[in-house]
């Protein structure tokens, strides 16, 4: 283990002792790869003006890079004890700051100057990558770049093309661009979890890709799509959104879709075109 690793013992708080044993609950994947670790970094593309916001610093081994590389790191963990340990470590560097709360509720406004645009940087827990990924992009407050350690099979659904899409693809695709940087062995962890991981970089939209009067109406029509993924759409939609057949292929008639499609096929413009006639101004 890499001695930066290891250490995590202030010497002004006396907390000495091993660090404390991984919770696979908490989805805690250590990184001790300091080649993907470098990857991870230079995808992010950091500059001494920027703020980044870390989710799950763990042991610390990705904050300190980013910290060297940012003007300022705020780092959001759930363990407590990792994150008193951390705050122990990171002392006596003013541009870290540790706080303990849940990625998935915790308020960014209060954490970073929003306005001045951030980045999120993290290797996550494979246990809410999704929400925590979903919640960050359509947030007021999104980050401008995600630079993100998924489960290689999340990142390829949100970086799917027609043909393989998914739910989560459109979800990222309506508000950013993803790109797979890598994909990282399970070797790289301690300890080694059971799926390969991958690096996905997101670059933000300044607005949705699609003009939507309610994101919470398209994607009611987009999950009634991907109801039944091997459903033709004729089906999957009627069934979903509860509409009789007759009603859908007229819809899909209207928006230039053939009703024998399945939802993996279509693009996020033919999503927008067939929201636009399901729910008219
Ligand atoms: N960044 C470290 C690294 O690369 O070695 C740790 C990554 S580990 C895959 C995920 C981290 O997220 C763990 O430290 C875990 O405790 C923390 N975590 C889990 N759920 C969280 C949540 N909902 N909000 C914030 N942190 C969370």
């Amino acid at each position: 283990m890499p001695a930066s690793d290891a250490m995590s013992v202030h010497p002004n708080t006396g907390a000495v002792g091993p660090p404390p044993r991984a919770r696979r609950s908490l989805g805690q994947n250590f990184l001790v790869d300091r080649r993907v670790l470098a990857r991870v970094v230079d995808a992010a593309e950091l500059a001494s003006t920027d703020q980044v916001l870390e989710i799950g610093p763990g042991r610390g081994i990705l904050t300190e890079r980013l910290a060297d590389a940012a003007g300022r790191v705020v780092a959001v963990e759930l363990d407590e004890v990792l994150a008193a340990r951390l705050t122990a470590r990171f002392a006596d560097r003013p541009n870290v700051r540790v706080v303990t709360g849940d990625a998935r509720t915790v308020e960014v406004g209060a954490l970073l100057d929003t306005s001045a645009g951030y980045k999120l940087v993290a290797n996550l827990p494979y246990y809410a990558a999704t929400p925590i990924v979903r919640r960050f992009l359509e947030m007021d407050a999104a980050p401008r770049v995600m630079v993100v350690m998924v489960q290689r099979e999340v990142a390829r659904s949100m970086a799917a093309t027609p043909g393989g899409m998914s739910l989560l693809a459109v979800a990222t695709q309506l508000y950013g661009r993803p790109r797979i940087v890598a994909s990282v062995p399970p070797r790289a962890f301690r300890p080694a979890p059971n799926v390969t991981s991958a690096i996905v970089r997101i670059d933000v939209y300044d607005r949705p890709a699609l003009r939507l009067r309610s994101e919470r109406e398209f994607f009611n029509l987009v999950r009634a799509g991907f109801s039944a993924r091997r459903k033709q759409l004729r089906n999957a939609l009627s069934r979903g959104l509860s509409m009789p057949a007759v009603d859908v292929e007229r819809l899909l008639a209207r928006a230039g879709i053939d009703p024998k499609r399945r939802a993996e096929t279509l693009d996020l413009a033919e999503w927008g075109s067939l929201y636009e006639v399901a729910y008219p101004d």
